[in-house]
Formats: C-alpha cells, structure tokens, sequence
C-alpha cells in the first residue's frame, strides 16, 4: 500500500543531505574537546556546522557562544527559561509573559518557575489571534521575561513575535526575549536580527534532520549581560552552557538538514501553502470545519470532524495509509481534550474530534486529492457520537 506521510509537525523523515553528512560523520569519532588530530577534526565539523545552522537562522558570523548544541528543542527551551531565570545575574523584575497555547517544553517551565514566585501571564490566543491589548498592558518595568512561539504546532498560528518583543523591549530594556521557533524554522520567512529575540529555540528532526538534536540561539546582550546558566554542569563544553560530549553526528545531519532546507525554502513555503489552499477548497461544502488562524504557516491544517472522535478517522486513515494526527504527537498521552485546541475556542468535545494534517515539501497535490478522497469516505462510513 501506498504511504502518505502527513504528519510532519510530528517529525519529518531524514533528507538525503542529512544521512550523508551523518554517515561522514560516524567515520570522524574523535571527541570534539580532545586535543590530537582526531579530536581537531571532530571539532572543526562541529564549528562547520554551528555556521551552517546559524546562517539557516540568518546570522553566519556567530561569536562563541552564540549557538548552543542541545539533546532536542525541549533541552532548548528548558536552558532558556531556566537558564535565565537562575542567572547569576539576578533582576528584581518577576513577570514572565507567555501565550495559553505553549508547547508543554515551555509551559510546564514556566509552571517550575512560578512555584518559585515568578508571575506568569498567560495571553489569549483565540482563533489563532493573540491578544495584543493583554500583551501591552503587561509591557512594563516588572516585565522579566517573554516566551512566546513562532508558529502554534497544532493550529499552525503565526504569532507576531517580533511586535510583541519590541514592546517588550521599549517597556524594559532589560527584559529577556525567547522564541521557540521549533515549528517556525525554515517553514515561515524568519530572520533572527530582526525577530528582536535574545534566545531562539529550533530542533533538527523537525527540518529532516535527525531526532535527539536541538540548538538554543543565544544573543550578544545575553552572553555579555551573563543572563544565561547552565542547567547541565560538568565538562564545560559549549561554551560552558551546556555541558557533555556533543552528539557530533546527529550535529552533522542537523547542520545538513539546515542548510538544504535554508537552500530550498523559498521555492518550499510556497508549495506548502498551495497543498493547504488545495486542502481547505477541497474540504468546502462538508460538514469539516477547519480551524485555520488568519495567519497561519503554510504547512499545519487543522479540522474538526462531525461527530466523529479524532483517534476513530486517524486508525481509519491510518487504514489507508494515511499518516495525520490528533493534536500534537508530544499530547498524544495526554489524558482529555488539547489544551492548545480549547484556547482556540473549541469546546472539549470538538477538540476530541479534531485531527492535524501537516505537510512537508516532498507531498504532492496527489496527496491532497488522497486525503480529501479518504476523508469524505470516513465522514460518510463511521458511527459518529454525540458532542
Ligand atoms: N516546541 C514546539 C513548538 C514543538 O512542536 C516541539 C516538538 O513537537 C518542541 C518544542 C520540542 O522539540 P523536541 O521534540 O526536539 O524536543
């Protein structure tokens, strides 16, 4: 049977780039902090890549310390909320801006940190929209920190990051910024100088990289200010920000995966886009509804079907060899509706019957007219419950 692999904010499947420069890499098994030839060789791919990965994020000529290797996008954010929060480098001011709709890597930190008395406001993001006049309202001296994504892994919102981050700034000069980014990365037009973030969060195997590699972009200000403390102490390796031996060759196929992504990303995006236009025309006039924000990222499409609970259409999809999913692959465990889906403004019910397809560059219009085909088919054949 044919496979349709539509789950890509789940993870994508390794390019070709990826699984050259990793089996390369396997070949240089030298420690990267060691000090013969192979250690030297080991290192230089390890600088090779952080320039590759840092000119994907827009910024080639990165200064040490400017790119921290992690084990995946969750260490990421986990070094940015906690590493600036136990900062050395204490501040006064206690409120950490966020939205309702965080990945958990960001909001069970931020959960951690108010425990430890930081205030945490929460910002609406109904319909994808976030709210602009809470976020202003909140711009102030006691305004610590902001976390805010790019891109809402279920939904596919673009936030407006940057407007929030330079409000943010203009009310607290001091404030630190953090984007994850692990959704936005190479799939929306993104430029780390101009974004305003000190911290930028992105993950290897959501860009045909390999699993288990993530980085933290770190800005100038936060090295200089020493806003940022390691949370994994020991050998002092990536500039003492994350200790332990880095993973060179999951590094090597991040670093390749990035720069084959960066190289194609104009032609890309708007393929991704065309495949969801085709999606959202193709679902008009049944009883689907589609949860789209009015900005979105051209690669996540979320729907909500009639009566029909979301696990029932992905095993009959899944039947077809249809790969979708019910929320985000990270809450599949999770017991009751998505959070992210019931900031939305979906009631639980509907959240229950809900399903994200995602795209990569390599789906095709076929794939669509697949779905679409498959789709109608499950909406017409399964026994439906009532909301
Ligand atoms: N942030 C967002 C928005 C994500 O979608 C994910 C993964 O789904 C992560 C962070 C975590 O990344 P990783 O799987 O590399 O830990």
């Amino acid at each position: 049977m044919q496979q349709i692999y539509l789950d890509n904010s789940a993870t994508t499947g390794l390019c070709r780039e990826a699984k050259e420069a990793m089996c390369e890499a396997m070949e240089c098994f030298g420690n990267p902090s060691s000090l013969h030839s192979l250690g030297a060789h080991a290192a230089r791919l390890l600088r090779d890549a952080r320039a590759s990965v840092g000119e994907a994020l827009g910024e080639r000529f990165l200064k040490d310390g400017q790119l921290i290797f992690t084990s995946c996008g969750t260490e990421a954010n986990a070094l940015a909320l906690l590493g600036t929060a136990h900062a050395k480098e204490r501040r006064t001011a206690r409120t950490i801006l966020t939205t309702d709709s965080e990945h958990p890597s960001v909001e069970n930190n931020l959960r951690l940190l108010e425990r430890e008395g930081f205030s945490v406001v929460r910002v609406s993001t109904r319909g994808g929209v976030l709210d602009m006049d809470t976020v202003r309202a909140h711009c102030n001296a006691d305004l610590f920190m902001v976390s805010m994504m790019l891109v809402n892994n279920e939904t596919g919102a673009r936030y407006p990051v940057e407007e929030v981050f330079a409000a943010a700034k203009a009310a607290n000069p001091s404030c630190v910024c953090h984007c994850d980014a692990v959704q936005g990365f190479l799939k929306v037009p993104m430029h780390i100088r101009t974004m305003g973030a000190d911290l930028v969060t992105v993950s290897a195997h959501k860009i045909h990289g390999p699993k288990g590699v993530g980085a933290l972009y770190v800005s100038e200000r936060m090295l200089r200010e020493r806003r940022l403390s390691p949370f994994l102490c020991g050998g002092g390796q990536e500039f003492g920000l994350r200790s332990g031996t880095e993973n060179t060759v999951g590094i090597a196929g991040f670093a390749a995966a990035a720069k084959a992504g960066a190289a194609t990303a104009r032609t890309a995006m708007p393929h991704m886009a065309h495949l969801a236009a085709e999606l959202v025309a193709g679902l008009a006039g049944n009883e689907i509804r589609v949860n789209r924000p009015p900005v979105a990222a051209p690669h996540i499409v979320n729907i909500t079907l009639p009566h029909i609970k979301s696990e029932t259409m992905l095993h009959f999809l899944s039947g077809k060899g249809i790969s979708v999913s019910a929320g985000s692959a990270c809450s599949s465990h999770a017991a009751g509706p998505s959070t992210v889906l019931l900031a939305f403004g979906l009631t639980p019910a509907e959240a229950a019957s809900s399903i994200r397809i995602s795209f990569c560059p390599e789906n095709t219009e076929g794939d669509v007219k697949a779905l679409l085909a498959a789709l109608g088919e499950g909406v017409s054949s399964l026994v439906r419950t009532k909301h």
